[in-house]
């Protein structure tokens, strides 16, 4: 896979250069040149195949110039080591469990795919790698947990003390191993901003390979691609309309999806699910697009006023605002009508649903009820278990929720972090120590 720069398409770099440098050096987004169709035998066949064994494929027809098969089989294996059920709630409405994974979220597809993909392309390097990532919560721990006990890289977490949640920082504290979490005293900026500097630090480039870790790494996106052939797979009627609704923040999971559809898998329409934070809707809408500050909803992790990935988007449909309004619908939901949903959702199909799945079962329904479809199969992505975000759910459902085996034995851990001023300096000597 060759990869150009969002910002110039002359600029080409192999998958190796873009996963190690996250972003390009011209400070664009790398995308794919080409997304080769997979074969027609593939989406015949597609129904008896486990989902590993459809990750393969797909993994293997984007990165077989990159990487041997043998290797490429062995990251499948580390990286698709549980399920993406596909469970029904109507005739019409499934959800896709994304939350089977160590933090119960489906960031860790990307962050399993990209840690397994990074420690092969850095075997043979002799310096130590180390990873800095800024969270605000959820991305933090399902990074770490990937890269947890990987030889030769090193994970720093930066988090703002006392604004992330409890169930969070218990993630992101408790790993211990190859995992540091520093508790930034500042907020979610500060810490962005801490990175950047080490990032710019040649005292630092010196002393290790640094590297991020963030949601627009192309190694994250690849693998937000395997589920959707996955639900595809498990539909049973491969005749009807398939539509995929996808509860979005920074659109990589939608551009997973995206590159699937590149990639041949008969998607109908996408529907680009959001909160309050409705600029991509805004476009669609208007066809300007208009960056926002971020407001703070009860899915939180699709508070984004400013999606990253639009940028690859654009591209993919070769800037044209037509094409893009054709093949992905959008719509937005307040909380008020994103508690509706978790109540509805339960007292109908007697299934929990967390925040970022419930508005993504809205804009999926006001898609169905629009359209007045009857027969079809539409798959909702269910994001986040809903035990991640007990305190919303149970308080709006009134009932106690689950909690996980994976969440409850780090609930009980022991909290372990480096508390350092949101002071440059601070950063540069934790590093430089390690
Ligand atoms: C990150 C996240 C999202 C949004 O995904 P994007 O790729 O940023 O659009 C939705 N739901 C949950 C639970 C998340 O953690």
């Amino acid at each position: 896979m060759k990869l150009y720069s969002t910002n110039n398409k002359n600029n080409i770099s192999t998958f190796k250069e873009a996963v190690l440098k996250g972003i390009a050096d011209d400070g664009g987004l790398f995308m794919p040149v080409e997304l080769p169709k997979l074969p027609p035998s593939f989406f015949h066949d597609i129904s008896k195949l486990t989902f590993k064994e459809i990750s393969f494929i797909v993994a293997n027809n984007l990165l077989k110039d990159d990487l041997p098969v043998e290797v490429i089989s062995k990251i499948i294996d580390s990286t698709i080591t549980f399920d993406a059920p596909l469970v029904k709630l109507n005739e019409q409405i499934s959800t896709l469990e994304l939350f089977h994974g160590p933090t119960l979220a489906f960031k860790d597809f990307g962050a399993r795919f990209m840690s397994a993909v990074m420690s092969y392309l850095t075997k043979d390097e002799d310096k130590e790698i180390i990873i800095l990532v800024a969270t605000s919560g959820d991305t933090g721990s399902a990074v770490a947990n990937g890269f947890l006990n990987v030889k030769g890289i090193k994970v720093v977490l930066l988090y703002p003390s006392g604004r992330v949640s409890k169930i969070q920082e218990q993630q992101l504290t408790t790993l211990d191993q190859n995992i540091t979490a520093l508790e930034v005293d500042g907020t979610f900026d500060d810490c962005q901003r801490l990175v950047k500097q080490a990032f710019a630090d040649a005292s630092l480039k010196k002393h290790a390979i640094l590297s991020s870790a963030n949601s627009i790494n192309i190694a994250r996106l690849i693998p937000q691609s395997f589920y959707y052939f996955n639900a595809y797979g498990r539909t049973e009627n491969k005749k009807l309309p398939f539509y995929v609704s996808v509860p979005s923040g920074n659109f990589g999971d939608l551009t997973g999806g995206l590159f699937a559809y590149k990639m041949g898998l008969p998607v109908s329409k996408f529907i680009a699910a959001v909160n309050a934070n409705d600029v991509f809707p805004k476009y669609l809408e208007t066809s300007v697009y208009e960056a926002k500050s971020s407001v703070r909803t009860l899915s939180n992790a699709m508070d984004v006023g400013n999606p990253s990935n639009f940028a690859r988007i654009i591209d993919l449909y070769n800037q044209s605002y037509q094409e893009i309004k054709n093949e992905i619908y959008s719509a937005s939901f307040s909380d008020i009508d994103t508690i509706g949903a978790i109540k509805e959702v339960f007292s109908k199909y007697n299934y929990i649903i967390d925040p970022h799945g419930a508005v993504g079962y809205l804009a999926l329904k006001k898609f169905l009820a629009e359209k007045n479809q009857k027969e079809c199969n539409g798959v909702l992505l269910e994001t986040a278990h809903p035990s991640k975000f007990a305190d919303i759910v149970e308080k709006v459902l009134n009932k106690k929720i689950e909690i996980p085996d994976a969440l409850q034995t780090c609930l009980v851990k022991r909290k372990k972090s480096i508390k350092i001023s949101k002071e440059y300096e601070y950063l540069k000597n934790f590093v430089l120590s390690i």
